[in-house]
C-alpha cells in the first residue's frame, strides 16, 4: 500500500516534468503529454502539482484547439481522484470535462459536469475556482445561443470574481461578458468589460490577453469601425505566440472580415485561405468550416461564384465531418461516462467497505479487550476460590482441607527420600473460659494472634494451618524432633510474652503442643493422631508445655 503510494507519487512527478520539458519544446503539440501528467497527478499527485498540470493543460488546450483527446484521459483521471478522495481535483476535472464536452458538442454531458464542479467548489468554498466554473457555464449558454441564460450565468460570474478580487479571474468573466455584450449588441459596455480584462491580463502578463483583443476586434468590426478593428488585431498578433494556432486562426478570420467589410475582396480572401491552411494543419473543424463559409462569401462578392460555390461544398462537407465526428464522439463519451460512473460506484463500494471493516475492527478490538479484562477477573475470581478453599477465613492460616494435602506431600517425600519431618498440634489453654468470661469476639481476637504469631515464627518452608476450633497445627519439613521441640519451646514463650490484657483476654494464653516425628509408613492420620495424643498427655501434665509423641 505503502510502496504503491509512492509509487503513485514518483510517476505524478516524472510524467509532470516530461509535460512541462515537451510544453517548452513543441508549444500547442504536447497534450498527450499534459494529459499523462494529469492522470498521474490525479492518481498519485498533490494538490499543488494538479495546479501545475492544469495550468499546462489550459495553456495547450487554448493553444492546439484539440480538445477529443482530452475526454478519456480526463474521465480516467476523475475516476482516480474520486478513488482517493480529493474532492477538490474532483471537482477540477469536472470543470475540464465540461469544457472538452462543450468543444466536442455535447452540451447535455458539459453542463452536468460543470455544475458538478459548481457544486464541488462551493462545498469546498473555493470561490475562484466557483467563479470560473460559472464562466464556463456562461460560455455554454452562449454557445447554446441562449443569451439570456448566458448573461444570469456570467452576471453571476462577474459579481464573485469582483468581490473575491482575483484579477484573473475579473478578466476572464470580462473576455466573456464583452463578447456577449458584442451579441446583445450593448457595443459600449462590451468595450469596457473587454478593456478592463486586457488592461487586468497585460498586469500580469497572461496569455488570456490576446483573447481580449479578439474580442475587442470583433467589436470593433461588429460596430463598422474597421479602422479601429485593423489596429486591435495589429496589437494582438504582435502578442500571439507561434503556438498559439487557434489564436492565429481567430486573427485570419477577423482580418478577412474586416477587408471584406472594406470591400477589399483579394486581401479577404488572402486571409480567409491563410487561416483555412492552418485551421486544417491543426484539425480545427470548426473554425476552418467558419473559413470557408467566409471564404464562400468573400468570392461570391468578388463575383467568382464558380469559385464560391466550391467553397460552399467544401464548408458543407466540413460541417458534415463535423457533425459526424461529433456523433462519433458523443457515442464514445458516452461509454466513457459509463465507466466513469461505474468507477465511481466501484469506489463508493470500496469506501463502505472500509468503513464497514473498521468498524468490525473496533468493534473486534474492543470484544478482545473485555474479553481479556473478563479473562483477568476470570483468573482473579478462580485465584481467590483457590485461596478460600485452601484458607482458614478468621486466622487466614490453611484450613484442614489443605493441611491435609500439605501433609500428605510431606510424608510422601520424607518416606521416598528418608527425609526427617515433625509437626506440632498445639491446642490453646482453658479457651472455652475466654469465650466464656469474657467475649466470643476476644475469643476471636485471641486466635488470630495465636495464628500471627505462628505465622512470625515459621521459617519458610515451615506450614501453619488451623485445625479447627482452638487447635492449630505447624508442619516442620526436614526437621529433627530435637529442633521441632526447641521451636515449640520458643513458641510457648513468645505466647506468653504477648501482652494479653491489651486485648481483653486474662492475663494469661498458653497453649500445650504435641509434637510427632515421622516414622516409616507414617501418613497424615497417623502422624496428627501421635501428635493430638502428645497433646492431650501435655494438658493432663498440667498445660502450657510442649510434649514429644512416643
Ligand atoms: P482445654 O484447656 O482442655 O483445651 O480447655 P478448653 O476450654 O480450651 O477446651 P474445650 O474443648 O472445652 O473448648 C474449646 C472451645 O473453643 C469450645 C468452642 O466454643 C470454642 N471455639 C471453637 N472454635 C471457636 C472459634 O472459632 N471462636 C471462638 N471464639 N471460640 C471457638
Ligand atoms: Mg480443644
Ligand atoms: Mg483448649
Amino acid at each position: 500500500m505503502m510502496t504503491d503510494h509512492m509509487t503513485a507519487a514518483a510517476a505524478a512527478t516524472q510524467t509532470l516534468i516530461e509535460a512541462h520539458a515537451a510544453v517548452k519544446a513543441r508549444p500547442g503539440h504536447a497534450l498527450a503529454e499534459v494529459l499523462l501528467a494529469i492522470k498521474a497527478v490525479a492518481l498519485g499527485g498533490t494538490v499543488a502539482q494538479f495546479v501545475d498540470a492544469d495550468q499546462l493543460l489550459d495553456t495547450e488546450t487554448f493553444t492546439s484547439g484539440l480538445f477529443a483527446p482530452a475526454i478519456k484521459p480526463l474521465l480516467e483521471a476523475r475516476a482516480a481522484a474520486q478513488l482517493r478522495d480529493v474532492p477538490w481535483i474532483v471537482a477540477c476535472l469536472s470543470r475540464r470535462l465540461a469544457w472538452v464536452y462543450d468543444f466536442a458538442g455535447d452540451d447535455v454531458a458539459a453542463i452536468e459536469m460543470i455544475e458538478d464542479a459548481r457544486s464541488g467548489f462551493q462545498t469546498l468554498g473555493d470561490f475562484e475556482a466557483l467563479s470560473r466554473s460559472l464562466n464556463n457555464l456562461g460560455v455554454i449558454w452562449i454557445r447554446r445561443n441562449d443569451l439570456v441564460g448566458a448573461e444570469r450565468v456570467l452576471n453571476e460570474a462577474l459579481l464573485l470574481a469582483d468581490r473575491i478580487n482575483v484579477p484573473v479571474e475579473r478578466a476572464r468573466v470580462r473576455i466573456n461578458y464583452g463578447h456577449l455584450c458584442g451579441m446583445l449588441g450593448e457595443y459600449e459596455r462590451g468595450k469596457q468589460m473587454l478593456t478592463t480584462a486586457f488592461e487586468l491580463l497585460v498586469v500580469l502578463g497572461h496569455p488570456a490577453q490576446t483573447a481580449a483583443l479578439l474580442n475587442l476586434a470583433r467589436l470593433a468590426l461588429a460596430q463598422g469601425r474597421t479602422d479601429e478593428a485593423t489596429t486591435t488585431l495589429d496589437r494582438a498578433h504582435k502578442l500571439i505566440g507561434a503556438g498559439n494556432r487557434l489564436g492565429r486562426i481567430e486573427g485570419c478570420l477577423v482580418r478577412g472580415q474586416i477587408a471584406s467589410r472594406e470591400a477589399r475582396h483579394d486581401v479577404a480572401m488572402h486571409f480567409f485561405n491563410e487561416g483555412i491552411a492552418m485551421a486544417a494543419e491543426t484539425g480545427a473543424l470548426r473554425e476552418e468550416k467558419e473559413l470557408w463559409e467566409a471564404l464562400s462569401n468573400a468570392r461570391a462578392a468578388a463575383s467568382d461564384f464558380q469559385q464560391a460555390y466550391e467553397a460552399t461544398q467544401r464548408g458543407l462537407a466540413l460541417d458534415d465531418r463535423l457533425r459526424r465526428e461529433r456523433a462519433l464522439l458523443q457515442a464514445a463519451t458516452t461509454v466513457e461516462r459509463r465507466a466513469a460512473e461505474r468507477a465511481q460506484h466501484e469506489a463508493d463500494i470500496a469506501r463502505a467497505n472500509e468503513v464497514a471493516l473498521r468498524e468490525t475492527l473496533s468493534r473486534l478490538e474492543r470484544t478482545q479487550s473485555d474479553l481479556e479484562r473478563a479473562n483477568s477477573d476470570k483468573d482473579t475470581l478462580l485465584a481467590e476460590l483457590h485461596r478460600q478453599t485452601r484458607e482458614d477465613p478468621l486466622t487466614r492460616l490453611l484450613n484442614r482441607r489443605a493441611l491435609d494435602t500439605e501433609l500428605e506431600r510431606e510424608c510422601t517425600r520424607a518416606e521416598r527420600y528418608s527425609r526427617p519431618l515433625a509437626l506440632a498440634l498445639l491446642d490453646i489453654d482453658n479457651f472455652k473460659q475466654i469465650n466464656d468470661t469474657r467475649s466470643h469476639a476476644v475469643g476471636d481476637a485471641v486466635l488470630v494472634t495465636v495464628a500471627q504469631c505462628l505465622r512470625d515464627a515459621r521459617r519458610h518452608s515451615d506450614v501453619v494451618a488451623r485445625l479447627g476450633g482452638e487447635e492449630m497445627v505447624v508442619l516442620f519439613p526436614e526437621t529433627a524432633a530435637e529442633q521441632a521441640l526447641a521451636a515449640c519451646e520458643a513458641l510457648r514463650e513468645q505466647l506468653s510474652a504477648i501482652n494479653w490484657l491489651a486485648m481483653d483476654a486474662p492475663g494469661a494464653v498458653t497453649a500445650s503442643f504435641g509434637v510427632a516425628v515421622f516414622r516409616a509408613g507414617d501418613n497424615a492420620a497417623t502422624m496428627l493422631a501421635r501428635a493430638d495424643a502428645a497433646m492431650y498427655s501435655a494438658k493432663r501434665a498440667g498445660k502450657d508445655r510442649v510434649t514429644l509423641a512416643t
